[in-house]
């Protein structure tokens, strides 16, 4: 299948935006789509806007997919090239940003499913290699790290790792068995997320979800890591907080809302996004440290890492501010 190529050039962002259905609920309240999706490209507002408004009456992006869009789509023409290169020995993250409730989790549970599938795949088709596939998975939640594979649910410090950066200290990572194997390790750690969910109010809306897969190879009988020909990679899928937690009012998006609960983690991944593509306009200092979600992806966010970012939203009329921050972060983004 021919799918999308990640954009050529230094940054390697790559910005798509899905808009889900209406809910039964939104139905259910007489709310209404507010935006149309066309050409695969552009999404406008329905509406006539004001004279001198802040808003662009349409947003064009690398794709938009509508609401009658499968997920096995999104993840083809958004995420498939992204996932991939990790084969390749290119670092990539996938990302999900959007207000709660937008779609990210749905999208993101999709996207990580295929992209196994396709992994376990092209591992088959490749005879010639000797594979080992690992796999972790943490939580970031009010900047406290855990760990979605242990059960104990003590906080993870960061270490600098001369070599490897930064590293989550203590952070179980499992050898992939097979692909129902890994199915079911990203199946406790989903569990493991809701747990937490009916004990703390609301945490998926605050917390940042990465499911990290370490894939390494070099080819039969050459000692693993001892030659050029060995190939080590993470590949991450990372559902983040509600951009809601990060919201920025005023058409140039400069201040912050006041009030909101800032989640630092997502305003700083915000900055790093935004400076990363703005390619060698903006360049200088990104500022990685400042947060705990962007030290632990610094390695493969930037560089010859490769990034897709889908950013979900509902169509709803009710939504539109929220909506429209998430095209601004996707148009900053691209
Ligand atoms: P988020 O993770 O952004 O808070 P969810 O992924 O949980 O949002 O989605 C909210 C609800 O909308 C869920 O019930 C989900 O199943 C549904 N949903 C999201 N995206 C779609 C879609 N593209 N098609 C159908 N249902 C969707
Ligand atoms: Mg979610």
């Amino acid at each position: 299948t021919q799918f999308a190529r990640v954009k050529s050039g230094e940054e390697n962002i790559y910005v798509t935006v899905r808009v889900r259905p209406l809910s039964a609920k939104e139905v259910a309240r007489s709310d209404v789509s507010d935006w149309v999706c066309s050409n695969g490209h552009t999404i406008a507002y329905k509406h006539a806007l004001p004279e001198r408004s802040p808003f662009p009456a349409a947003y064009t992006f690398d794709r938009v997919f509508g609401p009658d869009c499968q997920t096995l789509r999104v993840y083809e023409e958004g995420a498939k090239d992204v996932a991939l290169s990790a084969l390749t020995g290119l670092n990539a993250t996938i990302f999900a940003y959007g207000q709660t409730s937008s779609g990210k989790t749905f999208t993101m549970r999709g996207v990580t499913d295929s992209a196994i599938a396709d992994i376990f795949d092209y591992i088959q088709r490749s005879p010639d290699r000797e594979f080992v596939l690992k796999v972790s998975a943490l939580e970031i939640y009010n900047e406290v790290v855990k760990d979605l594979l242990a059960t104990e649910g003590a906080p993870l410090r960061l270490l600098d790792d001369k070599e490897k950066g930064t590293v989550v200290d203590k952070l179980k990572e499992e050898v992939v068995r097979d692909i129902n194997h890994l199915r079911q390790v990203i199946k406790i750690c989903e569990a493991q997320r809701q747990v937490g969910e009916t004990s703390l109010n609301d945490v998926s809306s605050r917390s940042h979800q990465i499911i990290r897969l370490t894939v390494e190879s070099h080819p039969f009988g050459v000692a693993p890591g001892s030659t050029a020909t060995s190939l080590i990679a993470s590949l991450n899928f990372v559902d983040l907080a509600g951009s809601e937690r990060a919201s920025q009012t005023n058409a140039d998006g400069a201040r912050l809302k006041e009030g909101a609960h800032i989640n630092r983690s997502l305003l700083t991944l915000s900055t790093c996004i935004r400076k990363l593509s703005g390619g060698s306009k903006i360049k200088g200092h990104i500022p990685y440290r400042d947060s705990k979600l962007t030290r632990i992806l610094q390695h493969s966010l930037g560089g010859n890492a490769r990034t897709a970012i889908i950013c979900t939203m509902s169509p709803a009329h009710s939504h539109v501010e929220q909506s429209r921050n998430t095209l601004a972060f996707a148009t900053r983004a691209k």
